[in-house]
């Protein structure tokens, strides 16, 4: 597109004129412009060379400071407006702040329609009447709703991995980059009138918004208490639903599904009770309570999950497990759900069932930007770069052990390693890792993996859990055979570690030889960034931990983006030893995990878990009563 084009070869000398970059940085950048074929804009904030922001507003400028004398002088001279009429087009512009066409437009100088007309043909993009397409449905899930009220554009199709948008105005360049930037795609342009957009979203997007909420579909059931009689098997008396209840049901599953991912939560919870399901979802780490689902559509509710779990409908009394992906907004999302049978004094025996929300984009994050302290971080890096040992990762259910490990691994890969793994489940794929799924009924438990693992000539081990003796010290084994093998432990905190793993069984000489760093982290919750703000501290407190007046802590107040929680997101907190002699010589003794703690700190510098999380409450990220609560005394 010629939008494109002229800003591409502009660029480098306004950027040259504006004394931005120099001679030097515009020839690597064009260079690399060449050798890749990414946009030079891209490159030079990728290089560093410009901030996004100042290039948007820079290439902002000038698209209009052009298309202003282009466009007026056109106009004028092809008999659209008169002199005057321009003038005071000006004039009123620089008081409004407006683009010019579109004050002409106000003024009543020229048609909407034709102003599109005139700027079709001058930036060469395309003008089409929105009432007359047909849209493509999938294009709505590639952008917000909300982006498209916001920057008055809408998606129209999809083809060759490219986004077609309408938009009102194509010169404005930041709108085009956000667009690109949310849908993650390539994006041609059209143009098309401000109010066939508008009504153009609302039409798109009308089902999504009119969509019943959750609340409302179940609602809708009446909600008389059943009586069933006791240890009756709740097969045999389900009740026969209707064409309609039975929509209901795909309709709820669906609708509660999406609810979770659309709120962040990683697990969904539907637990049997005598007068109704109860559904909690798992939001930041806390269970948060929905409203309840009928009684009457519990049996139906939890069939058609199992169903798509493709678990054994008839099998209720055993725990089963099993997995589906659904769409959403375009992506796809895996769900891995369990059931779990548990017996109610009057429903008898019913299933509970949990769906975890596997997000694709967790394990994607850089290690550099998981938050480690930067002391914390080079250390970290040296050791997962050793070419043998074992490293471990250690922390509660949900404290983002999985995160870390496959950072860990992403951050190692490359063509010249065999990097395999044996996982229970598989959380994520990676590119070039050699993932097992351990199934115990079938006799690939973590121990007979390591085993057969270890004569495909593996140069990294990744074992999801220490869970037995066996898979330890086979684990060991294969650190000190020349391999480096990564795992997870639950201990509450890294030096915890070497206590554990001698109770286990294994040899004092072995742990202390074998093992190079152990990271304990957690996940706390971090301060919404649009309510933040500073929180006075008890005097006894700051006595208590040792804070100096000056240090300053914040909590969010709570607004509309974080539902008045104060907190919107996570972020990590850690603890990483590595053992020294005098930490070596302790596990030899086979010390308690205080004294091995106090040495670490004392002699290998050890950042603990409470001191890292004051850290990030001084820093604002979390609050000083989340880092406390995630971490213990140090003294
Ligand atoms: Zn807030």
């Amino acid at each position: 597109m010629m939008l494109n084009k002229n800003t591409k070869t502009n660029l480098g000398a306004l950027l040259l004129r504006l004394g931005l970059i120099d001679e030097d940085q515009l020839e690597h950048a064009m260079n690399e412009h060449q050798r890749t074929g990414i946009m030079l804009s891209k490159i030079l904030v990728r290089l560093g060379m410009v901030s996004e922001d100042a290039l948007t507003q820079i290439l902002g400028t000038q698209m209009q400071s052009t298309m202003k004398m282009r466009l007026g002088e056109m106009l004028l001279q092809q008999g659209y407006i008169t002199e005057a009429q321009l003038e005071k087009a000006l004039e009123e512009q620089k008081k409004t702040g407006q683009r010019l066409g579109r004050t002409l437009v106000m003024l009543g100088f020229l048609p909407e329609e034709r102003l599109i007309e005139i700027l079709s043909a001058q930036l060469d993009v395309p003008f089409i009447k929105l009432e007359s397409f047909t849209f493509d449905e999938d294009a709505s899930t590639h952008l917000s709703d909300e982006i498209c009220r916001r920057y008055d554009v809408v998606p129209l199709f999809v083809a060759n991995k490219t986004l077609t948008i309408a938009m009102a105005d194509p010169t404005n360049i930041r709108v085009v980059d956000i667009v690109k930037f949310k849908s993650r795609m390539d994006v041609d342009i059209v143009m098309a009138s401000k109010k066939e957009i508008q009504a153009a979203v609302d039409k798109m997007y009308a089902t999504s918004s009119e969509q019943e909420s959750l609340a409302d579909l179940i609602r809708d059931g009446d909600d008389e208490l059943e009586t069933v009689e006791r240890g009756a098997d709740s097969s045999v008396n389900e009740p026969e639903l209707t064409d309609e209840e039975g929509q209901q049901v795909v309709k709820i599953v669906t609708t509660l599904i999406h609810e979770a991912i659309a709120r962040g939560a990683s697990d969904i919870h539907l637990e049997p009770q005598e007068t109704h399901l109860k559904l909690r979802y798992r939001i930041d780490g806390d269970l948060q309570l929905q409203p309840p689902i009928p009684a009457r559509l519990m049996p139906q509710i939890l069939s058609r999950i199992k169903l798509l779990s493709k678990m054994d409908i008839a099998e209720k009394r055993k725990p089963l497990d099993g997995r589906f992906t659904v769409r959403y907004k375009g992506s796809e999302v895996d769900l891995r759900v369990s059931s779990f049978p548990v017996s109610l004094r009057k429903r008898g025996v019913c299933e509970k069932i949990v769906m975890r929300i596997l997000d694709p984009n967790s394990g994607q994050f850089p290690l550099r930007e998981m938050g480690f302290d930067p002391r914390v971080l080079k250390q970290f890096l040296e050791a997962i770069n050793l070419p043998n040992g074992i490293i471990l990762v250690t922390g509660p259910t949900g404290s983002g052990k999985s995160t870390t490990l496959y950072a860990s691994i992403r951050e190692i890969i490359d063509s010249t390693t065999n990097i395999s793994t044996m996982e229970d489940p598989v959380e994520l794929n990676i590119d070039g890792v050699n993932q097992g799924q351990i199934n115990n009924a079938a006799g690939f438990t973590f121990a007979a993996g390591i085993r057969a693992l270890l004569r495909q000539d593996p140069d990294v081990i990744m074992i999801g859990e220490m869970r037995d003796t066996e898979t330890s010290s086979m684990a060991i084994e294969a650190a000190l055979t020349g391999h480096l093998v990564f795992s997870t432990l639950h201990t509450n905190d890294a030096a915890g570690s070497f206590p554990r793993l001698l109770e286990m069984g294994l040899e004092p000489f072995l742990v202390s030889t074998a093992i190079k760093g152990v990271l304990a982290q957690r996940l706390v919750r971090r301060i919404c960034k649009h309510c933040k703000e500073p929180v006075e501290i008890s005097e006894e407190l700051r006595a208590d931990l040792h804070l100096t007046p000056d240090m300053q802590f914040y909590h969010g107040k709570g607004c509309s983006k974080c539902d008045g929680s104060g907190y919107k997101g996570r972020c990590g907190i850690y603890e990483f030893l590595v053992p020294n002699e005098g930490v070596r010589n302790l596990i030899l003794k086979r010390a308690s995990g205080d004294e091995i703690k106090r040495t670490a700190i004392k002699e290998c510098g050890l950042i603990t878990l409470r001191m890292d999380g004051i850290q990030k409450a001084l820093a604002g990220l979390t609050t000083l009563e989340q880092a406390l609560s995630a971490s213990t005394r140090d003294d």
